[in-house]
């Protein structure tokens, strides 16, 4: 087996060269490569990377220490990882119109500290999207860095609309003053107003931080509004619907460059991870090309057919329906709770994580596009998709292990990786 995403390339998997030396790890591995195949990968935060990716993440620059950034190190011998990490700085600028990008962070959660360690003191105040509503652990969640060393105040969701209150977003920032405000979810599959965020930060003398992790792969495609020219810092993972390998990078103006790098070396990090780098590089390149665009609109077009038949099975759509790759639904009208749908789901080969609707309303099911497009599935596998989440919620136990036969039908049309 191979690990190439079909719509991508073909090619030897790296995997391979285990296969005689470490026949037990090599198992794992190809283990892992058929779930990814023959089942349905419907995390909102997950993706198939390009063939391209892969390579990068598995190239020698893997063994390259590098501490420092390109033309000022710690370590000899860096001139091709410089080269690297210019490559991968110069097309994370362009792609999303940035002054200045720090493609160093290890994950979306360390460029996160990294922003806060560039702007605030410990003890400072921040406004962030609640937890039960969808904000991120490292927007002040008690056993959390950010909760631990800073006084989060939060903000929620209207529970009419399940769209950020702008209201009381600007009521808490004119009471408690904030340093930073963040705007950010993980769970809303609605954009946020990037424009009523910085005219409440500046009403506050505030900082703005846009986290955003999720939808920042939309935004490289055109499919999603840039928070570029409203943040003074954007935070992002480069493994969601960006579909680069797992990591994180901050975008600035460059009046805040030198502060997000120190904040990033040697405030919280050593050594960055230069294979990792490469492959972010690579990952920006595919990102700026047409085909990727088309991709990311595809991504949404699903995402808003899956949430309308999703609605058809009778499942409550948070919102009403979604802007991006993300689908919120609470399937409390079949007689469960997201937990106990998630159990199912999984016993039926579908792969997706729950997430919180709101204080008091328990949890949802959050479920994303991402990858099933990059597989090539289109509006009709989406309304099929829903169809076997209906049947494998209201069905007998026969009934799941059907619809587990389905999903294996449809994942075998649809390889994420071709020999
Ligand atoms: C995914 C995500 C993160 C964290 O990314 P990791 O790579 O898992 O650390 C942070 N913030 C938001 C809003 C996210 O969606």
């Amino acid at each position: 087996m191979s690990v190439i995403p079909s719509v991508h390339s073909s090619g030897t998997p790296p995997v391979d060269v285990l296969r005689h030396q470490d026949p037990e790890l090599a198992d794992v591995l190809l283990g892992e490569a058929r779930r990814q195949a023959d089942s349905l990968q419907l995390s909102a935060a997950e993706n198939f990377t390009s063939a391209a990716v892969l390579a990068a993440l598995s190239s020698p620059l893997a063994n390259k220490y590098a501490e420092g950034y390109p033309g000022a190190r710690h370590h000899g011998g860096c001139e091709m990882a410089d080269a690297a990490e210019r490559i991968a700085i110069d097309r994370a600028s362009g792609l999303f119109g940035a002054a200045h990008a720090n493609v160093q962070p290890h994950s979306g959660s360390s460029a996160v500290l990294a922003a806060y360690a560039a702007l605030l003191r410990p003890g400072d105040t921040v406004l962030a999207l609640g937890l039960p509503y969808g904000g991120h652990l490292t927007h002040g969640a008690p056993v959390n860095f950010s909760g631990r060393w800073f006084d989060f105040v939060a903000y929620g969701v209207d529970p009419g609309t399940g769209l950020v209150d702008y209201a009381q977003v600007r009521t808490l920032a004119r009471t408690h003053r904030p340093k930073a405000i963040v705007c950010g979810s993980i769970a809303s599959p609605r954009h946020m107003d990037h424009a009523a965020f910085r005219e409440i930060a500046d009403d506050v003398g505030a900082y703005l931080i846009a986290d955003e992790a999720h939808p920042m792969g939309l935004v490289a495609g055109g499919a999603a509004p840039n928070p570029v020219p409203y943040a003074d810092l954007v935070c992002a993972t480069t493994h969601k619907v960006l579909r680069g390998p797992r990591g994180g990078m901050i975008l600035c103006g460059g009046e805040l460059a030198e502060r997000v790098d120190r904040a990033v070396f040697p405030f919280s990090q050593g050594g960055a991870q230069m294979h990792v780098i490469a492959a972010k590089a690579v990952a920006f390149g595919e990102a700026a090309t047409p085909a990727f665009a088309a991709y990311a609109h595809r991504v949404v077009a699903n995402a808003r057919v899956l949430a309308s038949a999703l609605a058809a099975e009778g499942l409550d759509i948070t919102t009403g329906g979604t802007d991006t790759h993300l689908v919120s639904a609470d399937p409390a009208p079949l007689g469960m709770d997201g937990r106990a749908a998630r159990g199912r789901l999984a016993a039926a080969g579908m792969v997706l994580e729950t997430c919180g609707l709101a204080p008091g309303l328990g949890r949802g099911l959050r479920l994303g596009t991402a990858a099933v497009t990059t597989q090539g599935m289109g509006e009709g596998e989406m309304r099929g998709i829903a169809g076997l989440v209906g049947r494998a919620l209201t069905g007998d136990d026969r009934q799941v292990r059907a619809v587990r036969a389905d999903v294996r039908d449809l994942t075998g049309r649809f390889p994420p990786y071709t020999a």
